[in-house]
């Protein structure tokens, strides 16, 4: 008799379900399990897309690897040459594309150039670092489960800042006189700014919706955050040339997952056919699934119809968890006129690191432009310059059309920038993720009102219990990996990685 080998379907070709694929094949001698990785999208990588501009590489989605030391994709791209050398822009492997200037953000933080709405530059001693200082001391104290209060990390920042302000000394603050009410207002804007950055880094809309106890348990990596200079898909790259050719089916998208009983049946989209499994590793994102909530006939854009549907638990987990939407808008500038011979002594211009402190006062700048911290280029002289939006803004941005931008854009550069030389923006790229049906947003984070146990829910088989002691009566038939999965690092590729691995492991456990 010949005995089959069990059949695992995975859903996503993003790191997630690329790194389980590549787990089960590696761990298992690729010959343990018959493995396919089924994609909806025309390309492998999900989140993780790098693209060009104005002769650049950049990245749509992911950026930074968040933490060198012990990081599993600083290691893939390391063993992928993607790291290239540290004095030039080389790839390891001299490709082609390997001469690109790339997103390396760098310049931050000590060239920064702070400014307030309508062109006044910020003392940066006196009055922009203290602020800064203030909410990083804050956010380190939240990382570290040091912060009381509970509640969102909007009103614990407020707090923070009132609190700082009010121990100004009172002789200093009357001699200021008027003038104090002025630099308060500048330092709430300022905070105002942090905000919005730290609205980008954890995509949660609104910071009174990000639960302060969480931040506790989130976990960077130690050592450097860096960006990759062949870029971030190279990753992927290296990912899918583990798996034996065909592992990666794309174009084929989900609507309906049957998993009463066993095998789970799986049905796609445009009448492509039907494929059964023992076991299914569900990546999609958090945004997929909660579009997903409607039921068994889930109609919303992305939506997988289960049947049965999810049971409570997951579902709550699922709609308690956040799920934001970020975007990043890359621009190429140019000087509007060539500068005179004051101008520099000929040196060609550069667009600064700006910071910008919105205060409501020019009409102009539209309201979905106040949403961003900053606007720097991509690396020290470069013309493309970058700004991340978060939440409603990065969710609007995604809806107007391009001279739309441009417009907004050029209102905010000319009140910040008021030159010489004046900036002007000549074209723009930028992502779409959250009306995207394979993304529907960005990153997950943890709202007020959910835990770090919702995360734990998420990374849950189904039926519930078939991970248990005596597991053999109830085989996992659905698994979850991806990085709204992962408990401590939720929100990254590592995130995405490490649940492709634990995801493997459990199936490599069950059939040792
Ligand atoms: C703007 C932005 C910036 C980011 N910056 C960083 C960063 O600096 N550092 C960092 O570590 N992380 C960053 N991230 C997050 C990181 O990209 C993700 O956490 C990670 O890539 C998620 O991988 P995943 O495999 O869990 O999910 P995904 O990459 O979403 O993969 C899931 C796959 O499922 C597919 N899919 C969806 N629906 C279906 C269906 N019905 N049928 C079949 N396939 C389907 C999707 O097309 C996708 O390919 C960023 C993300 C964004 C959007």
């Amino acid at each position: 008799m010949v005995t089959r080998k069990p059949r695992v379907v995975i859903v996503g070709a993003g790191v997630a379900g690329l790194t389980a694929a590549r787990r089960l094949g590696a761990a298992g001698g690729g010959d343990r399990f018959e493995v396919a990785v089924v994609e909806a999208g025309a390309r492998a990588g999900g989140r993780v897309l790098t693209s060009e501009f104005a002769g650049h590489r950049i990245e749509m989605g992911a950026t930074w690897v968040q933490g060198v030391d012990g990081s599993p994709v600083y290691a893939l791209a390391r063993d992928a040459g993607a790291l290239g050398s540290r004095s030039g822009n080389k790839d390891e492997d001299g490709d082609a594309a390997g001469s690109l200037p790339y997103e390396r953000m760098d310049g931050f933080p000590d060239r920064v150039l702070t400014v307030a709405e309508g062109g006044e530059v910020v003392d940066a001693d006196r009055v922009a670092r203290p602020v800064e200082e203030l909410y990083r001391g804050m956010m380190e104290a939240a990382r570290a489960g040091e912060a009381r209060g509970g509640g969102g990390v909007e009103e614990y920042l407020r707090r923070g800042l009132r609190a700082y302000q009010a121990a100004r000394p009172a002789a200093a603050a009357a001699a200021a006189g008027g003038e104090n009410k002025e630099l308060e207002e500048v330092e709430e804007a300022l905070l105002a700014m942090h905000i919005n950055r730290e609205r980008t880094d954890t995509s949660a809309d609104d910071l009174g919706d990000l639960d302060l106890a969480a931040e506790g348990e989130y976990r960077d990596f130690p050592g450097e955050h860096v960006t990759i200079p062949g870029g971030y898909s190279r990753v992927v790259d290296h990912l899918v040339a583990a798996l034996p050719p065909g592992t990666v089916r794309l174009g084929l998208r989900l609507r309906r997952l049957d998993w009463r009983g066993s095998p789970v049946r799986l049905h796609f989209a445009d009448g492509a056919p039907e494929i059964t499994a023992d076991h299914v590793i569900l990546t999609v994102s958090l945004g997929v699934l909660k579009a997903s909530l409607g039921g068994k006939d889930a109609s919303a854009a992305g939506a997988i119809a289960f049947d049965p549907p999810l049971p409570q638990f997951k579902r709550e987990a699922v709609a308690r968890l956040g799920f934001g939407a970020v975007n990043k808008l890359f621009m190429e500038v140019e000087p509007a006129e060539a500068p005179g011979p004051e101008g520099g002594g000929g040196q060609p211009p550069e667009f600064p690191f700006l910071h910008m402190a919105f205060r409501g006062h020019v009409a102009k700048i539209p309201w979905w432009m106040r949403g961003t911290e900053s606007i720097c280029p991509v690396h020290a002289g470069s013309r493309v310059v970058l700004a991340w939006f978060a939440g409603r803004e990065a969710a609007h941005l995604e809806s107007l059309p391009d001279d739309e931008v441009i417009r907004g854009l050029q209102a905010t550069l000319d009140s910040f920038l008021p030159g010489p030389p004046q900036w002007r923006v000549k074209r723009i790229k930028r992502s779409g993720w959250a009306t995207d049906p394979l993304f529907v947003g960005s990153y997950s984070y943890v709202a007020v009102g959910s835990n770090g146990e919702d995360l734990d829910r998420m990374a849950e088989p189904l039926p519930r219990g078939s991970r248990g002691d005596d597991g053999r009566a109830s085989p996992p038939r659905v698994l979850f990996a991806g990085e709204a999965t992962h408990r401590t690092h939720y929100s990254t590729t590592h995130a995405a990685y490490m649940s492709g691995v634990r995801e493997a492991e459990r199936l490599l456990q069950r059939y040792r």
